[in-house]
């Protein structure tokens, strides 16, 4: 019998799904028809972003807890250390506690503005394992923390980059997420080099899949992301047909997270920038049925 050419994937994967807090009620919107797209798959979890400088504090307050509230997905807050004191840190985690939240993306964060360098505020925590440390003092939160394949930029070398992901682990960390990668030999050597140091807690890939280069060499180069030469070669001549470039996108993200399945990866986190489809495919690719569809079959079985 000849090979499939797309053998099916028994859908043994667990994923997670992050959003960042809508601006308006036009943003609300849209963030909520993804979030009701992506629920009948059943995530492990779901997340929203916390922004710079803890801007969006009382959004992304409003977001997770209508999430819970609407939902019942479990759903973790991103929290970071920018310009808060610990009693301000203390305040924010509280209310996440009381609004049902028991998960914590525990992030140092970036200044406001880009290129800045991170200055701790004087009565504030100085990294993430230190406010890792902290969250544990406020509630028993099932924290995670963010890791790096391709190396923070501001780490001395991966070394020190992998010495401090097992430093926010031993602080009291479950797992790590990682920054999107477009190369998945970095992700599985990172997995390597962290397994060779002693880390056994889950390390999730950051899956971003992306449809637009322009917009993502713009973060890429802030968090020290390289996209490769084909990845821009595939997106040549396809400025203007953006349904294309979703299609070539989905494309992408799949065979990079079937790459991934194939050498053991079992967890995924994608970051779906509020938008359902590309994530919702790829999880699709990897043999993942929405529930209820497949309730009805049972039932009509
Ligand atoms: P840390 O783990 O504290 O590390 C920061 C740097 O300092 C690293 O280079 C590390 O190696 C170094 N370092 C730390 N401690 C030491 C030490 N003792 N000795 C030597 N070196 C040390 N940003 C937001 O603003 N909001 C978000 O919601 C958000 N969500 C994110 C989610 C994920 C999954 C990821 C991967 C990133 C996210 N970020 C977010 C970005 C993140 O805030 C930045 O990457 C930030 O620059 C570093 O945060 P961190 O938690 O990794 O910091």
């Amino acid at each position: 019998m000849s090979k499939p050419l797309f053998a099916s994937l028994p859908g043994d994967i667990d994923v997670s799904f992050e959003f960042f807090p809508p601006k308006n009620d036009k943003s609300e919107e849209q963030l909520w028809d993804t979030v009701l797209a992506l629920a009948p798959l059943r995530p492990d979890f779901v997340s929203v972003t916390y922004g710079a400088g803890g801007s969006t504090r009382e959004r992304t307050h409003g977001t997770v807890a209508r999430i819970i509230r609407e939902t019942g997905l479990p759903t973790a807050a991103h929290l970071t250390c920018v310009d808060a004191s610990r009693d301000e840190i203390r305040e924010v985690a509280e209310g996440f506690w009381n609004a049902g939240v028991r998960h914590i993306v525990a992030l140092r964060g970036d200044p406001p503005t880009m290129g800045d360098r991170f200055v701790p505020h004087p009565g504030g925590y100085a990294s993430a394992a230190d406010l890792v440390a902290g969250l544990k003092d406020i509630a028993p939160f099932d924290i995670s923390v963010a890791a790096y394949p391709e190396t923070h930029p501001e780490a001395q070398d991966s070394q020190a980059d992998i010495d401090n992901l097992k430093r926010k682990l031993d602080a009291g960390a479950s797992r790590a997420i990682t920054q999107f990668f477009f190369a998945p030999e970095k992700f599985l050597r990172f997995r390597d080099l962290a397994a060779a140091q002693g880390i056994d807690a889950p390390i999730l890939p950051g899956i971003l899949p992306v449809s637009n280069v322009a917009q993502t060499r713009k973060f890429a180069d802030a968090c020290g992301a390289e996209i490769p030469k084909w990845m821009e070669e595939l997106f040549e001549g396809l400025d203007n047909r953006p349904e294309s470039r979703k299609l070539v996108a989905a494309t992408i993200a799949a065979e990079m997270c079937r790459t991934l399945y194939a050498e053991g990866v079992r967890d995924f986190h994608f970051y779906t920038l509020n938008r359902a489809e590309l994530s919702y495919a790829v999880c699709h690719l990897l043999g993942m049925r929405p529930r209820e569809a497949a309730l009805v079959q049972e039932n009509a079985a």
